[in-house]
């Protein structure tokens, strides 16, 4: 298992590199974008609910950390041209990305394969899957305009071993899994940008509550808890790691 739940991350890891966060506002998404501002990194805050994303948004101007970003968006509607805009945005302001960390995600439904309803699935592959990956298509100039580029694709148990009622979700993890070695492979000559997968494991989010209803949500791990493994990838301490799997927690 490739898990780095011991590291610690030092005061200044992220200073001065620029870090892009989907799913921002919420669960894992809110702590890591939190976790990097407060290493140093500038976040730029990425969702679809926007009072979520100004509240964290408030959070770090309230510690006196970088300045983060805002940029509302919802993985269901946007269009290449959503993508390509948000691109040329960050390239005036920023000119560079130095992290990305593709976190946002749809559970859809557990239920017999037999009963998914086809559209819940192509809106679980809209937003897990093809989404993500027209936005680095749209964002590779940015990632290959940084001296030390990490890109984290979130994954899942079921995107490694499927299960029965998993559905779209586990299907699209697997692709997102399949995505993250394809980019790896094709990035590896370049030396400055490095793609891994990461698997949160079972954390105490409103997804997983979704998830487990009858599970006890107070014997799951924090996002914050699980921070450590997300830093080390986003930070220069994992360079030398493409198209690997990791773990933020240890199996249960
Ligand atoms: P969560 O609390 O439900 O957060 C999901 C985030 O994704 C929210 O910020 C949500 O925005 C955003 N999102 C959902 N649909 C979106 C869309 N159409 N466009 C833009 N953003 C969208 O879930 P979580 O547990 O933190 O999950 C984070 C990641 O970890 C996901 O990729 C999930 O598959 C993965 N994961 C979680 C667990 C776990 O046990 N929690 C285990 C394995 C993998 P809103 O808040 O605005 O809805």
């Amino acid at each position: 298992m490739n898990c780095k739940i011991d590291y610690q991350a030092p005061a200044g890891l992220l200073k001065e590199r620029i870090v892009l966060v989907t799913g921002a506002g919420d669960g894992i998404g809110r702590a890591a974008a939190l976790a990097f501002a407060r290493h140093g990194a500038t976040v730029i805050l990425l969702g679809r609910t926007l009072a979520k994303l100004e509240t964290v948004y408030d959070q770090i101007e309230a510690e006196g950390l970088p300045q983060p970003a805002i940029f509302p968006l919802n993985f269901e509607g946007a269009t290449l041209k959503d993508y390509h805009d948000m691109a040329e945005t960050l390239d005036k302001e920023f000119g560079r990305l130095d992290g990305l960390l593709h976190n946002a995600g749809l559970l859809g439904n557990i239920t017999p394969f037999v009963q998914y309803d086809p559209a819940l699935w192509e809106q679980v592959m809209q937003v897990n899957i093809n989404g993500p990956t027209w936005m680095t298509q749209a964002l590779m100039p940015l990632l290959e305009a940084s001296k030390d580029a990490s890109v984290v694709f979130t994954s899942s148990g079921v995107g490694r071993k499927g299960r029965a009622y998993w559905g779209a979700y586990s299907v699209s993890k697997y692709a997102t899994e399949g995505f993250m070695e394809v980019l790896a492979d094709e990035v590896e000559h370049l030396g400055n940008i490095r793609v891994n997968s990461l698997n949160p494991g079972a954390t105490r989010t409103r997804m997983r509550a979704n998830a487990y209803p009858g599970e006890d949500p107070e014997a799951l791990l924090t996002p914050e808890a699980i921070m450590p493994t997300y830093l080390w990838l986003l930070g220069p301490d994992s360079r030398g790691h493409n198209g690997e799997r990791f773990d933020a927690q240890p199996p249960r």
